[in-house]
């Protein structure tokens, strides 16, 4: 077992983070043996991961934040750093290395206060490790003001802070902060990669392990959610249904409403779950009492939690959405292929029923235009349209005819 075991698919990303964990490892043992530092190192302290979601940016990231910390005593051998098994990489995949933050975020970005408390944090020295490693999950997120904010930090590194920030694709990340990272692009790995990890790693049986990795295409995490999550299934299982649902004006608008009321139920479950929790904390923190009313002063704090949950929810309920709009968008890629009769692998050979009975009774022309259909609420919802205003215009052009 190694720290990149869980990279799946992605041999060149692995082997350049790889190097430049070694070089990294030496730079760090001639510093405190005061040697000269060899040029052309393939070590950096700003690095961006880009690909496709689910392709592993973080998971990159995070082994690569391992690998940093590794202190292993086989590398004094000539071992690669990256063992998986010492205390330094044992705590930062697991996430409690002091040194290693992760930055996730909930929100629909990221804003300049969040990100100065980061910068300020990136100025110190390793507090136990061998680097001060941050990873940034959401860089797109990043506001311009932040993205500001970060620039200069990435700039001007402390000797031993690492940067790395993940991203969908480089155009989502602001040039000025682009251009001073050195850029690794991960690609959408194999079904039969992501099929294997879910085997080995997550138990999971071979027959639904193969499935799941068809049916999302790649994408690890719904990979795993959808082998692994029996609420995931079923939810899945119903978006597919809606194809077939959408014979008349009353199922268009009754599929549109479930559709809505199935992301709203999940924003809420997810709030039920931290919010509660979130604001007693607060409250504890500021020294108010169970039931009784808050010290003067505090109504600010308190408000600013309260805006940060409504838009977590927005978010979640958006994230939904959006999955199942993929999902949608995967169905009538297949029943475009049966009825062109491509050799593509077709995804969701779990429902292949209904695959056949839609390729049949429609035409590609049609099965491209409700296409363009999903497409369009998505960018709908972009543009703030309110989501069931946005949702109804696609179930409506989903019918026949
Ligand atoms: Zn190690």
């Amino acid at each position: 077992m190694t720290v990149w075991d869980d990279l799946v698919g992605q041999d060149r990303v692995r082997e350049q983070l790889a190097a430049a964990a070694k070089d990294a490892d030496a730079l760090v043992t001639a510093v405190s043996a005061r040697e000269p530092v060899e040029q052309g190192s393939k070590m950096t302290h700003a690095w961006l991961f880009t690909g496709p979601p689910g392709s592993g940016r973080s998971t990159a990231a995070r082994a690569f934040a391992a690998a940093l910390q590794c202190t292993s005593p086989d590398r004094a051998l000539g071992g690669e750093p990256g063992c998986g098994f010492c205390d330094g990489c044992h705590t930062s995949l697991i996430g409690t290395h002091a040194d290693v933050q992760v930055i996730r975020t909930d929100l629909l970005s990221i804003g300049v206060k969040e990100t100065r408390d980061l910068v300020r944090r990136a100025q110190l020295s390793p507090a136990v490790g061998r680097w001060q490693v941050i990873v940034m999950e959401d860089a797109d997120r990043l506001t311009e003001g932040a993205g500001n904010v970060l620039l200069k930090a990435v700039e001007e590194p402390a000797p031993r802070t690492v940067w790395m920030l993940c991203a969908p694709s480089l155009e989502d990340v602001l040039p000025t902060i682009r251009s001073r990272c050195r850029h690794l692009t991960l690609g959408t790995p194999p079904v039969e990669a992501v099929a294997d990890v879910l085997i080995r790693r997550d138990g999971v049986d071979p027959e639904r392990a193969h499935s799941a990795a068809r049916a999302t295409q790649g994408h690890i995490g719904r990979a795993r959610r959808l082998a692994t999550d029996e609420r995931a299934r079923a939810r899945r299982a119903a978006v597919l249904k809606v194809p077939l649902r959408v014979a008349d004006v009353g199922g268009c608008l009754k599929a549109a409403q479930e559709l809505i009321d199935t992301a709203t139920d999940d924003a809420k479950q997810m709030a039920d779950e931290v919010d509660v929790k979130e604001t007693e904390d607060l409250k504890a923190a500021l020294g108010g009492v169970a039931g009784g009313r808050m010290p003067r002063g505090t109504a600010g704090a308190m408000k600013e939690l309260e805006d940060k949950q409504k838009r977590r929810k927005t978010r979640t309920q958006r994230d939904s959405l959006d999955l199942a709009l993929t999902e949608l968008t995967g169905f009538y890629r297949d029943v475009l292929a049966l009825q062109l009769g491509s050799r593509i692998a077709i995804a969701n050979v779990d429902v292949q029923d209904s695959l056949d009975r839609i390729a049949e009774s429609s035409t590609p022309a049609q099965t491209l235009r409700r296409i363009e259909a999903v497409i369009a609420c998505r960018q709908a919802m972009d543009r703030n349209v309110a989501p069931l205003l946005a949702v109804e215009a696609m179930t409506m052009s989903l019918r026949s005819g």
